[in-house]
């Protein structure tokens, strides 16, 4: 595995690649990998001939007060955890060699970006979106991996590389948890045992929610609502929203429809780390 610090090696190793007729795989994260991180490298390996992954914890997706400075960090536990999981290449850019001037340049992704995530945190969307943007442009034609585990996420980065037209086919997998359905979070590790032991809840209240919805709740309000008190029902987490969204609009359901593929998303604090979950759901016709 190579590491790379720099843009001008990174878009030569890449021009070279799809030079010969290779296919480039992109997996941008902040690092402190863990198995969510390696199950995208995983399917870039499946699915891409050079495998890039990305370590940039971005100052721009973080407002004043945020941990951005105690973002947990272990490069050499991430280099070695890449190249085991069949990384080619890990990028790991310095802040100077990523904004070496002050950024004029923002890239924002209206309305999608201005309710949960975007409402909670207001200049966290347009941070990613300029980050992702910058990297696209620096890898050039590639498949892109992004978790659905940050499912707003998911669709800023969709529409912004769709209204761009950015060569990058964006590429969203499936969620990976702890035994006991906790979604893997790099911040995870900010959690005393006793919230980790409450942990679960967020999964929790999603999976019995969406059951509901299999089982014929139609009122968004209801499965809002039965969310709320699973999540309240455990004192020590603080819920921000629990949401009941079209899975490709991002809008609220009043009224779940029949064939509707709808997303259910939570978000809470507990201590100091704000925890983020979503599942899936299909309306049973
Ligand atoms: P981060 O390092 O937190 O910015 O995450 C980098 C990428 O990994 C993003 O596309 C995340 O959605 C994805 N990711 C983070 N946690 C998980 C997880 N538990 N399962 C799948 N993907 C994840």
């Amino acid at each position: 595995m190579q590491v790379i610090q720099t843009i001008s090696e990174l878009r030569g190793v890449l021009d070279a690649t799809r030079a010969r007729g290779g296919t480039v795989g992109l997996v941008p994260t902040m690092g402190y990998l863990h198995d969510g991180h390696l199950s995208l490298v995983g399917r870039a390996v499946e699915e891409c001939d050079v495998v890039t992954a990305t370590i940039f914890v971005n100052p721009l997706q973080f407002a004043a007060g945020e941990d951005l400075d105690a973002y947990p960090r272990d490069l050499e536990r991430d280099r070695a955890l890449a190249e085991r999981a069949g990384c080619d290449v890990l990028f790991t850019p310095s802040q100077t060699e990523m904004y070496p001037e002050p950024m004029r340049t923002e890239v924002t992704v209206a309305s999608l970006s201005a309710h949960m995530e975007g409402a909670a945190r207001p200049t966290h969307f347009a941070g990613v979106a300029t980050v992702v943007a910058k990297l696209f442009a620096i890898a050039g034609p590639c498949r892109a991996y992004f978790g659905e585990k940050d499912f707003q996420q998911l669709a800023v980065v969709r529409r912004m590389a769709s209204d761009l037209s950015f060569p990058v086919a964006v590429v969203g997998c499936p969620t990976v948890r702890e035994a006991d359905g906790l979604a893997m979070s790099s911040r995870n590790v900010y959690l005393t045992d006793d919230e980790r032991a409450v942990a679960p809840v967020l999964h929790r209240a999603l999976t019995a929610a969406a059951a509901a919805v299999e089982a014929g709740e139609r009122s968004g309000a209801a499965v809002r609502a039965q969310m709320t008190a699973t999540v309240a029902a455990e004192q020590r987490a603080d819920l921000d929203y629990a949401e009941v969204v079209d899975a490709a609009t991002l809008e609220p359901l009043d009224e779940l429809r029949p064939g509707a593929t709808v997303r259910l998303l939570v978000a809470a604090r507990l201590g100091r780390p704000r925890l983020l979950d979503n599942v899936g759901v299909t309306v049973p016709e």
